[in-house]
């Protein structure tokens, strides 16, 4: 039994422009399977290149990305915005 999901999404780091990949939810079943953003309604992944967190939440069609840094406990917002993905067919 997996413990998470696989979101089949990528993006550039909105800190360093480096590549955010392996994105993961809890919002399903946690089979190690691989789903859409559109299905879910949060996913997140940490920049390999700067270790920012990057957390994505789904509002119906339209997604909110917020990038922040923990350190610690504390954690720090660094980036909050509206982003665009494309519904894959
Ligand atoms: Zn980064």
């Amino acid at each position: 039994m997996g413990m998470f999901d696989w979101v089949d999404y990528e993006c550039t780091c909105d800190i360093c422009k480096g590549k955010v990949t392996g994105f993961q939810t809890k919002d399903s079943d946690r089979l190690l399977a691989l789903l859409s953003p559109f299905d879910i309604g949060n996913f997140y992944s940490v920049c390999n290149k700067c270790g920012c967190w990057v957390d994505i939440k789904r509002d119906g069609e339209s997604f909110v990305k917020t990038t922040y840094s923990i350190k610690g406990w504390k954690k720090k917002v660094l980036k909050e915005r509206k982003v665009k993905i494309r519904r894959k067919k």
